[in-house]
């Protein structure tokens, strides 16, 4: 059972049966999941949800799924990090990380979208699940589809790092990199899902895929105790994340789990493939598609599918928008993981760059609720923090080698070589 009610196309309103369908045949305008709230509101509780397993099912009314899902059984439900260190140095007494460093299995907020869409993809009877992907949507495809017993063909733009391919090609799919950047990879796979009946997770199947990004917002909302927090920081690649946040707030309130209350919402981009962030500034409604170049590869779209959304859901928060540059990405990446122990990858740092931006412009105050949104692991992207740390010092087994490296040790005064 479930609380779907259709289809309904975003732009005229128009509704659709639920099937794999994706844009409006009046308008061409994106479809999106809409559901019966009043049935929602008299099933769900908070005391419901808090019954049940620590994985995204738990807000399964507001999901569209069917029966038992295939996969997810362990995705979602990641930590809310109360970060004192780093709020101390900040000044900040109520931050906090949303931690999908660590969501299951493949490290990212992509496992999230991924588990509707595979359910989804099950449904439906696809025997084949595809994407186009900067990268962690590749992993996270090719992990739910060895899970779900379905095939795979991932489609990735080139220069895409290490971790990323051999974390797809390891579960079985098999692995197409496309020359040119994401946008030529997109436009490929739109024509590739139209001829060859593949299930594209983020093309054929986005109503139902870009829904799991909402367990991203209601974790937040639950794990403050049923609150929302007076800032989120939010990064924005093809706009998925930022208004389904949104729209999960929305839901919470509109089905009776949380008082109506204000939460601006921020978007983060990478200085590099920030179209989003300009049309932001420029106070337009006209996104500009950009060449992407940053080492925040995970979220390079230079021309964001729901980039329009994102602008909308920012202005009616009362939110902002910053972008990073790759400096100052990588020092918020270590920042972060110096005084955290959250070791993120790019998109991580953008977002905390872009927190300590909005702080320093007094949009946030320190004495507000802010979550800083981490959405994936630095370990997937070694080489983009490799050339910034430290190097290991090397010796020999010998005691000596070490006294003498103490000796040197000391004179750069590192804390634990300051008592002789
Ligand atoms: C995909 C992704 C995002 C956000 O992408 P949207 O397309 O805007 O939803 C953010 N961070 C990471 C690590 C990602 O992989
Ligand atoms: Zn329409």
């Amino acid at each position: 059972m479930n609380f779907v009610a259709s289809l309904k196309c975003r732009e005229c309103g128009e509704h659709y049966p639920v099937e794999p369908l994706h844009v409006c045949e009046t308008c061409f305008g994106p479809l999106e999941v809409a559901y019966d709230y009043q049935a929602i509101r008299e099933r769900l509780s908070r005391e419901v949800i808090a019954r049940r397993p620590h994985n995204l099912w738990r807000y399964r009314e507001l999901l569209p799924v069917n029966g038992d899902p295939v996969t997810g059984s362990d995705s979602g439900f990641t930590p809310l990090l109360h970060a004192t260190r780093l709020g101390a140095e900040l000044g900040v007494k109520r931050l906090y990380l949303k931690d999908d460093t660590v969501n299951h299995p493949t490290l990212s907020y992509k496992d999230r979208v991924v588990s509707v869409a595979m359910a989804k993809a099950r449904e439906f009877g696809f025997t084949t699940v595809s994407c186009a992907s900067t990268g962690n949507l590749a992993t996270a495809v090719a992990a739910h589809a060895a899970r779900a017993g379905l095939d795979c063909c991932i489609f990735m733009p080139e220069g895409v790092e290490a971790g990323k391919i051999v974390g797809s090609a390891v579960y079985g799919a098999r692995v197409i990199i496309v020359r040119g950047n994401y946008d030529d990879v997109n436009r490929l796979c739109t024509e590739i899902a139209d001829k060859y009946g593949w299930a594209f997770v983020n093309i054929n199947l986005r109503p139902y895929y870009t829904e799991g990004a909402k367990t991203f917002g209601f974790e937040v909302a639950e794990q403050l105790g049923w609150r929302l927090p007076d800032h989120i920081v939010l990064p924005t690649a093809g706009g998925t994340l930022l208004p389904k946040v949104a729209k999960g707030f929305h839901e919470l309130v509109e089905v009776g789990l949380l008082a109506p209350a204000p939460c601006r919402i921020h978007c983060a981009q990478a200085a590099g493939s920030a179209p989003v962030v300009s049309a932001l500034h420029k106070g337009t409604d006209l996104i500009t598609p950009v060449k992407p170049e940053t080492i925040a590869k995970s979220i390079a779209i230079g021309n964001p599918a729901d980039g329009y959304y994102v602008l909308g859901a920012v202005r009616e928060s009362g939110g902002w928008g910053e972008s990073a540059s790759d400096a100052e990405i990588v020092e918020a990446m270590k920042l972060l993981a110096r005084t955290e122990g959250v070791f993120a990858e790019p998109a991580g740092g953008t977002t905390l760059a872009v927190t300590l931006k909005l702080l320093a412009q007094k949009r946030i105050r320190p004495d507000q609720t802010v979550v800083v949104s981490i959405t994936g692991n630095g370990y997937k992207t070694l080489e983009a923090a490799a050339g910034s740390v430290a190097q290991p010092l090397v010796i020999s087994a010998r005691l000596k080698e070490f006294d003498a490296l103490f000796e040197q040790l000391k004179q750069d005064r590192h804390p634990f070589a300051g008592v002789a």
